[in-house]
């Protein structure tokens, strides 16, 4: 397969901060560049040629898909941040400098969401039968941007581990090869305890068009525990819940009171 065709897309827009900051925090860690995940290794590692750009890259007008056959997004962190290099060396990790950043002045705030006009390109590209492939991150940033009102994330789960099994049939689904099986067939022992970890605020994904999704896989075990949530959540359920959490909190406060008074 021709490397030009297959392109791998990384956050390149924090890279010049990151070389004026001389790339190590305060402690000496390497200052993270909004890449959650490294697919061009992982498809060096397979042997498979490929071409890697940046986003800035692909939001140039004269960059163009027309002739590409695979797109493939790394994760990435794409909310608004500080992106002062003096700054970027007092906190290494970009997530926590969303809301506050250490700094004591002239951040430079930026996003690098991608454009609305690549976000065309995008849709165009896979109109013509490109294939997209994307992480949970890029729901937000690219999928429902795209293709509005076929996937939309909800809120955001905690991190943990579930378990999965394959949707109903696409057991056989070439996607699925050696998740569930081994490269000699079908492991079905391993089936009910093959576990998928779900990073910390990842959007829980809704299917809006049913028609035009398929499902690979599905967790009925992180499905009932959303439901149980949502019921827990429900107006009457949560004032009970404060309600208790409120008697709960009382004894607690008289009873640091009563510690003072009697000290
Ligand atoms: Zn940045
Ligand atoms: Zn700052």
């Amino acid at each position: 397969m021709p490397a030009d065709k297959i392109i791998v897309v990384r956050n390149d827009e924090c890279d010049e901060n990151i070389k004026k900051a001389g790339g190590k925090a305060y402690d000496g860690s390497a200052l993270f560049d909004g890449n959650f995940d490294h697919i061009q290794d992982v498809l060096t590692t397979l042997n498979i040629p490929h071409t890697l750009i940046g986003k800035s890259e692909l939001d140039k007008d004269t960059y163009s898909l027309d002739d590409k056959w695979i797109l493939i997004f790394n994760s990435n962190f794409f909310f608004e941040h500080c992106c002062n290099p003096e700054h970027l060396k007092l906190a290494p990790n970009l997530i926590s400098r969303v809301d506050v950043c250490p700094g004591p002045n002239n951040h430079q705030v930026h996003s690098t969401k991608l454009s609305d006009k690549a976000i065309k390109k995008i849709r165009h590209f896979v109109e013509e039968g490109g294939y997209l492939f994307t992480e949970h991150m890029n729901i937000q940033e690219i999928i429902e941007r795209a293709f509005k009102k076929v996937i939309v994330h909800t809120r955001f789960l905690r991190g943990k581990l579930v378990k999965i099994q394959p949707a109903s049939g696409q057991e056989q689904n070439p996607y699925l090869k050696y998740v569930f099986n081994t490269p000699y067939g079908w492991d079905l022992k391993s089936v009910p305890s093959v576990q998928w970890k779900i990073d910390d605020e990842s959007p829980n994904i809704r299917i809006i068009n049913k028609d035009k999704v398929t499902v690979l896989i599905v967790s009925p075990e992180l499905a009932m525990s959303q439901r149980v949530k949502a019921q827990w959540q429900s107006p009457s359920a949560f004032r009970q819940h404060q309600f208790r959490k409120i008697r709960a909190v009382i004894p607690q406060l008289m009873w640091r009171k009563a510690g003072f008074f009697i000290s």
